[in-house]
């Protein structure tokens, strides 16, 4: 669904991408791990489309929709959840018609009906990012971009995401490309596991087994190892 061969990027003087390759299939969860500042959220950028690169190809076959959820949930405040979800099914372009049906669907589906009416600041931080994630679903994405989308949440509610993340992307099937710095997410959530190794390169690549629960996965010393 979208790839990158020999990609470079650089600010000023830094390279920050220098020659990824990177294949994202359809039905993959890739999870792209890496210390902070080693290119992650530029990476999910250049996926989206909204940053050019400065050497190498992204290839789009298809021309794939991508959403992309963020460690906030940037909901918008003036307008109720519903509202909000619905939104992004008025995003995609080339849509005739709003799939308002669709976007309350979602929110069925995602445990947030009886909230529907509420305004975001009513909202737990999981709750909200549940919504963001709906918002993001209602697109109807090729593939969904997140990054580090459990990175604000408290160790309980971000486990009880994971786990209904990965249930709900196993279910459909989602095509997902997740940031993290967080191994033991990585291993639960993804078919494969890229680690960026801080100076613009691929640390590792690893194409774990499915864990029952996050943590202690057999690949953790290893994944660790590649991308410190
Ligand atoms: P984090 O884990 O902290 O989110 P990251 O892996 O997502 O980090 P990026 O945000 O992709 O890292 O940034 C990679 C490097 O590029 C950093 O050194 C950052 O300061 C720099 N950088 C990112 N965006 C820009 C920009 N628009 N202009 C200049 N430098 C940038
Ligand atoms: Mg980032």
């Amino acid at each position: 669904a979208l790839a990158l061969t020999g990609a470079v990027r650089r600010y000023g003087p830094r390279t920050v991408l220098d020659e990824v390759d990177l294949e994202i299939e359809r039905g993959d969860r890739q999870v792209v791990l890496g210390p902070t500042g080693s290119g992650k959220s530029t990476l999910l950028r250049v996926l989206a489309g909204l940053e050019p690169l400065d050497g190498g190809t992204l290839h789009r076959p298809g021309d794939p929709v991508t959403a992309t959820v963020f460690q906030e949930p940037l909901l918008l405040p003036w307008l109720t959840v519903r509202e909000n979800v619905r939104l992004g099914g008025r995003y995609r372009a080339n849509r005739s018609r709003f799939d308002d049906a669709h976007a309350d669907a979602l929110l069925d589906r995602f445990g947030m009906a009886g909230h529907a009416e509420a305004r975001p600041a009513a909202l737990s931080g999981g709750q909200a990012q549940r919504v963001a994630i709906a918002r993001g679903m209602a697109v109807r994405p090729d593939v969904l971009l997140l990054d580090e989308p459990f990175g604000a949440l408290d160790p309980a509610t971000r486990a009880e995401l994971q786990t209904w993340l990965r249930g709900f992307a196993q279910e459909e099937g989602l095509t997902l490309v997740l940031v993290t710095h967080d191994v033991d997410e990585a291993l639960y959530l993804g078919t494969q596991v890229t680690a960026l190794d801080g100076d613009g390169g691929i640390g590792g690549r690893w194409t774990p087994a499915a864990s029952e629960t996050p943590g202690g996965h057999p690949l953790r010393d290893e994944v660790l190892a590649g991308y410190r």
